[in-house]
């Protein structure tokens, strides 16, 4: 059967925020396909969530160059999704790359250089069956190649038209004050500066990063909401069969300390006080204030997209529920 989406997606409970300086809203809670939209992933679950998010009203899809595993699957992924269900809508959604990590044996398939930034797009749009994407980010900061050299490379992908808009992601604030200002002075305006910001890591505001992208007109959208899902009931009761940390990747079986554990405990406790899931009370804690364009969650699960999505209908934290979460998280 072929998809169409649901009519009311646009008046269905999603805000959208304006990204920065621009003409750009995003939804506040935006989808990541780092993990489950892999090639190790079953498809029509991958489908499910893709279609769900869309139908509420979730317009922006995350991607990079290396997500899945295996490297490139994510994209291809999409692209099968793209084919069968969302090309009559390209033009409603937001579809983000990056390039900047490890993904092709050689000098040449890892870091920041022109070489690796044209190639790595290329190789995107062919699996994501794209002909352009609406934003391109520099995965990370590399200090081996001129600062210049990649921040040219994100202005001409725009100017030959493969991407309508770039961001940096992760560049260290001082690297990140010349990017701005080397792209503004060439008409390229930075759209977004991407971050992990949660609970357990609130490094983007004691940094100045967030004030910093405010300041340059850029929006900040946040990576690993939930901490990998340590920032939800997940692991309240042991380490199910099914979770990020039973699979073994970036979330280690060592992250989960008996420190870090009676933390989740406490916060889990503070939210069912507010009425919320955890997972809702640590989405809801970033959107509290307009520092934020978008969360971007990952999900396992249609069920889970529908919890982080209420996370929504309450943001606002009085000052002693603040002072709460700040005690138990320091
Ligand atoms: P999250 O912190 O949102 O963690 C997602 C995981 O949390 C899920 O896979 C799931 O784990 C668990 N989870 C989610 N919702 C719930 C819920 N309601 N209840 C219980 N458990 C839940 O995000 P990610 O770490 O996945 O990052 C999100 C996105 O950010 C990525 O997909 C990517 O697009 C981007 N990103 C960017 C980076 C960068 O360098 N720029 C780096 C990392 C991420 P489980 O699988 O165990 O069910």
């Amino acid at each position: 059967p072929t998809y169409s989406p649901a009519p009311d997606r646009y008046d269905n409970g999603m805000k959208y925020r304006c990204c920065g300086k621009s003409g750009i809203l995003l939804p506040e809670i935006s989808l990541g396909l780092w993990h489950n939209f892999g090639d190790i992933n079953t498809f029509a679950n991958s489908l499910s969530m893709a279609h769900y998010a869309f139908d509420k009203g979730i317009t922006h899809f995350d991607l990079a160059n290396n997500y899945g595993p295996s490297y490139g699957s994510a994209e291809e992924t999409f692209g099968m999704i793209m084919k069968k269900s969302f090309m009559p809508y390209r033009d409603e959604l937001f579809i983000s790359t990056k390039a900047g990590h490890e993904m092709w044996p050689g000098p040449y398939g890892d870091w920041g250089s022109r070489k690796s930034l044209m190639s790595s797009l290329n190789q995107s749009l062919k699996r994501m069956n794209l002909d352009y994407v609406d934003i391109f980010y520099t995965h990370r900061y590399d200090p081996n190649t001129p600062l210049e050299e990649t921040l040219q490379t994100l202005v001409d992908i725009v100017r030959q038209g493969k991407a309508l808009y770039i961001g940096i992601s992760k560049y260290p604030k001082d690297k990140a004050e010349l990017a701005y200002k080397y792209l503004e002075e060439r008409d390229v305006h930075c759209l977004l500066y991407q971050g992990r910001y949660n609970l357990f890591n609130r490094e983007p505001e004691e940094e100045g990063i967030l004030r910093q992208a405010k300041e340059n007109g850029t929006g900040f959208i946040a990576f690993s909401p939930l901490a990998q899902g340590l920032l939800t009931d997940r692991y309240l009761n042991g380490i199910p069969e099914n979770s990020r940390i039973a699979k073994g990747g970036f979330l280690k079986k060592e992250a989960l300390t008996e420190e870090v554990l009676s933390k989740i405990q406490a916060l889990n406790a503070l939210a069912i006080r507010r009425g919320q899931t955890l997972a809702e009370m640590a989405l809801a804690w970033i959107l509290k204030d307009d520092l934020v364009t978008s969360v971007i969650i990952g999900a396992s699960s249609v069920g889970q997209l529908a919890d982080n999505l209420r996370a929504m209908e309450n943001t606002a934290f009085s000052a002693e529920e603040l002072e709460s979460i700040y005690q138990i998280v320091k």
